[in-house]
This record gives structure tokens, C-alpha cells and sequence, in this order.
């Protein structure tokens, strides 16, 4: 059966790092639904027209859009095994909607994640992260913006799968190896249910 995981948590909080880790670990690709619209963009695919207005503003794409953009990569053959998801889903359509694509693969969400940092510590971290990232969002004022989405529309999902029994809470201001060592623990609870 395929191992879906997925991550949860402001920008900045660490979701990038943790992820690569669980990829390796698992052998299961990444699949970072912001770096997925980030390639569109690149490309300046039909997809990434649709979706630069919603990013350059800090705002959410449809749902509509974002989850086929996810079918798409899910069905690719690199993750037959599963997959770690990061950024997605980020509203209960989108969870209610990947619920019925894991079936048509035979799987199902096995763990959420959520990475837990304070609002200082998030526009800390990202604000050196814009020195490098050259991402137009890493802006600060851009960055608040997309902060206040991610409390005001993506905290509801997570009792939606706390309602599920699969919701893990994560500190996530401590160092990577010991966020690491969280995540593990909280995948054998998960797993061994
Ligand atoms: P991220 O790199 O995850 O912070 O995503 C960058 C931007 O891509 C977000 O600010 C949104 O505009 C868009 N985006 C990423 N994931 C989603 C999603 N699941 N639903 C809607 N929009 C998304």
C-alpha cells in the first residue's frame, strides 16, 4: 500500500527541510504543491497563467485548479509508492478531495504533520530565506499576507484530521534533528494504530 504523508505549517516553519529528510528516509518523492505552481510559472504553462495573479498576491489558488495540478503529479510513476505532500491540501475541499484520489491509488492519508513556530520566528526565518530565494512572495509584506491565509484558512484542517485521529503536533522551533526525531515518533504512533 502506498505511504502518503503530509505536512503542515506556515511559511517558514520548515515543511522545505523536513521533507527532504522523509523523502530520503522513505523513498518517496516530495511533491511541494508552491514548487509545482513555481515550475507552471517557470514555464508559463496554460496552469501557471491561471495561477500567477493568486500567487504574486500572496493568495490561495482555486481549488479546482490546485487539485488537478495534483492528480497530474500523483500519477506519475515515481509516486506509485506514495508520496510526502507539503502545502497541500491547504482548505477542507482540497482534503476532501484528496481523499478520493488516494482511493482510486489504494491509499489513504497515513499522518499529518503540523510544524508548530511562533509568527516572529516564521518572518525571522524567511525573511533571510528572500535574501536567497529570489521569490517574489518572500517579500514581507507579501509574506504577512500569506501568513494570515495560512491561520485563517488552513488551522480548520487540522481539526478536521484530529477529528481523524491523524494529526500530530510538531515543535517545530527546535532544532532539524530533533524536529526529525518528533516526526518520527509520531509516524510509528500514526502507523501502528
Ligand atoms: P508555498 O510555497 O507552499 O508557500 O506556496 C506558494 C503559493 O502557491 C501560495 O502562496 C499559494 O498562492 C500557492 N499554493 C500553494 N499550495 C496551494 C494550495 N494547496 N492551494 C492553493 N494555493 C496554493
Amino acid at each position: 500500500m502506498p505511504t502518503y504523508i503530509l505536512l503542515f505549517g506556515a511559511p517558514g516553519a520548515g515543511k522545505g527541510t523536513q521533507s527532504a529528510i522523509l523523502k530520503a528516509e522513505y523513498g518517496i518523492p516530495h511533491v511541494a504543491s508552491g514548487d509545482l505552481f513555481r515550475k507552471h510559472l517557470s514555464e508559463n504553462t496554460p496552469l501557471g497563467q491561471v495561477a500567477r495573479g493568486y500567487i504574486d498576491n500572496g493568495e490561495l489558488v482555486p481549488d479546482d485548479v490546485t487539485v488537478e495540478m495534483i492528480r497530474n503529479r500523483l500519477h506519475e510513476p515515481d509516486a506509485a509508492q506514495g508520496a510526502v505532500l507539503d502545502g497541500f491540501p491547504r482548505t477542507i475541499p482540497q482534503a476532501r478531495e484528496l481523499e478520493k484520489l488516494l482511493t482510486e491509488f489504494g491509499g489513504k492519508v497515513d499522518v499529518v504533520l503540523s510544524l508548530k513556530v511562533r509568527e516572529a520566528t516564521l518572518l525571522e526565518r524567511v525573511a533571510s530565506r528572500s535574501l536567497t530565494s529570489g521569490r517574489a512572495d518572500d517579500h514581507p509584506d507579501v509574506l504577512a499576507k500569506r501568513i494570515r491565509v495560512f491561520l485563517s484558512q488552513t488551522l480548520q484542517l487540522e481539526d478536521y484530521y484530529r477529528e481523524r485521529g491523524l494529526l500530530a503536533e510538531i515543535e517545530g522551533e527546535r532544532s532539524v534533528v530533533d524536529v526529525t526525531e518528533q516526526i518520527h515518533a509520531a509516524i510509528r504512533a500514526c502507523t501502528s494504530k
